[in-house]
Formats: C-alpha cells, sequence, structure tokens
C-alpha cells in the first residue's frame, strides 16, 4: 500500500511536473506570441497608416467632411492637403507618397465634385472651396457659382476659419495638391501675356515637363531649389489679387506653401514631383 502510495505519489508528482513543464512552454510561446503581436503593431503604426479621421461640419443644410489619413512617422509642421474633391490623380499620388514616407493629408469631401453646393433657408448656394480664404474670396466665389448673402458668407467663413485654424495657421510648410485639364491652369499661364502674369513674380519653365505638371510657391528659398530640380515652377507675387484661394491667403500669412499641380491622370509625374520635394520635407 505504501508503495503503491509513493508509486501514485511519484506518479502525481510527475503529473505536475509535465504539467509545470507543459504551461511554461506555452507560457513561452504565448509570450513569444505576444511580444511578435507588438512588434507587428509597432512596426505598422511606425510605418503605415494609422488611422483615418473624419469631421463633418454643417453648411446650411449640407455636410462638408475634413477627411484626414495619417501615416506614420509624420511631422506636425507639415500638412498636405486637397480641396477640391474631384482631383483624384493629385489625392492618389498624395496617399502613394505619404504611405511611403509618412505625413498627414486633409481631404475636402462632399459630393466627388469641384465645387460645393449647400441650402440655407430655401435658397441654394454654391462656392469653390480654393476660393474661400478671405472675405473678398468669398462675396466673389458665391456671385460667381450661385448669389451673394450674408447668411451664406459667415456659412462658408466659418468653414475657411475652421480649416486654416487646424491644417494651415500652425504649420511651417503647406503642400496642396491639385489636378487641372488640358485647356486649364498651367506654368505658362503665369508666363507673360497668360491670364495669371500678373500673380507670378518669377517662372522657370523646363520645356521638356508639361506645362500643365508644375509648382507654385510663396516661399523664394523653395523656388531656387525646384528650380535647380528643373522642376516648372512660380513664384508668387508678394502682392496677387486676392481671388480667396489658399496661396494668397499662405503668402499674406508668410506661410511656406508650395502647390503640387499636375494634368488629370498624369499619377507619375505628379508622383515625381513630390519625391523631388521630399528632400525640403524632411527638413521639418
Ligand atoms: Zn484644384
Amino acid at each position: 500500500m505504501i508503495k503503491k502510495n509513493i508509486k501514485i505519489g511519484c506518479r502525481g508528482k510527475s503529473a505536475s511536473f509535465y504539467l509545470g513543464k507543459y504551461l511554461i512552454s506555452n507560457l513561452k510561446s504565448a509570450m513569444r506570441s505576444f511580444f511578435i503581436f507588438i512588434f507587428i503593431f509597432c512596426c505598422k503604426n511606425l510605418f503605415s497608416q494609422d488611422s483615418v479621421r473624419i469631421n463633418k461640419y454643417s453648411v446650411g443644410n449640407d455636410t462638408l467632411s475634413f477627411h484626414t489619413t495619417i501615416y506614420y512617422p509624420y511631422s506636425k509642421e507639415v500638412s498636405f492637403i486637397n480641396l477640391h474633391d474631384d482631383e483624384n490623380t493629385s489625392v492618389e499620388t498624395g496617399m502613394f507618397f505619404l504611405s511611403k514616407y509618412g505625413g498627414t493629408l486633409m481631404q475636402l469631401q462632399h459630393t466627388g465634385k469641384r465645387r460645393f453646393v449647400f441650402m440655407l433657408d430655401g435658397q441654394s448656394f454654391s462656392f469653390d472651396p480654393n476660393r474661400i480664404f478671405t472675405k473678398s474670396g468669398i462675396k466673389s466665389t458665391l456671385e460667381k457659382q450661385s448669389v451673394y448673402s450674408e447668411d451664406a458668407f459667415f456659412q462658408v467663413k466659418k468653414i475657411a476659419d475652421t480649416l486654416v485654424k487646424n491644417y494651415v495657421d500652425n504649420k511651417k510648410l503647406v503642400i496642396a495638391l491639385h489636378n487641372n485639364t488640358e485647356k486649364g491652369l498651367s506654368v505658362l499661364s503665369y508666363n507673360k501675356g497668360g491670364y495669371e502674369a500678373r500673380n507670378s513674380a518669377r517662372i522657370y519653365i523646363n520645356l521638356s515637363m508639361n506645362p500643365h505638371d508644375f509648382m507654385l510657391t510663396t516661399d523664394r528659398g523653395l523656388f531656387n531649389f525646384l528650380k535647380r530640380q528643373k522642376i516648372n515652377v512660380v513664384l508668387q507675387h508678394h502682392r496677387p489679387a486676392d481671388d480667396g484661394s489658399l496661396s494668397v491667403y499662405a503668402g499674406k500669412k508668410k506661410i511656406s506653401y508650395i502647390n503640387v499641380e499636375a494634368l488629370h491622370g498624369n499619377y507619375d509625374e505628379q508622383v515625381r514631383m513630390l519625391e523631388v520635394l521630399n528632400e525640403i520635407i524632411n527638413r521639418y
């Protein structure tokens, strides 16, 4: 009996020994899995898209979204902005660039169209989102796209104020992403005789580039840098015509601003222009 007990005891001891060993080995494996998970989690957050933040704002009876995508790592001094909801090549190139290097992109989203239309007190109003950053800009864009009213003016101004407060005023470098059409804006529009000539202080044209693929900046140093890189570039005049665009606002506020503009569909060229800018972005 005693022997049996001992045997049973031995058997019992052995079972708990193996059970303990089993648990320890499983614990080790669980911990290994946990650290692998943490490592993957950190890598994912450090080097890829971390989050999308959507803030919705009412304008009259309609809604406008500030859609912000964040890729880590990013500098809080730099922001990428897309104001025209139909300029999809610029968003695709921006996303590609930011997923590679990190950064934040705020897109103004509504219907996928350029202009935003809203109803207020039974009346329809419309504006161009890149004409709302000065008082006279808001007035003219409402008049041009629809009709002016004081109430509509304040609705639009509220949006512009929120946008600059969060994405422009506290930045050292603002990069706007745009696309244009064959019949629309190009670097030649800023050349002598062009309809934007008075808004240009200096211009560099690389004849081997498509004139629709160009940059516009408020910063002389950036202009010189881009000229050295042989990129079509315009230095905005220090007193441009006040059309309410973000470049005019940035010029007044002395914020370094670059508009990276490419023809709709010129994906590779817009990516190349962003890659050229990367050296500048890395300084912030
Ligand atoms: Zn645009």
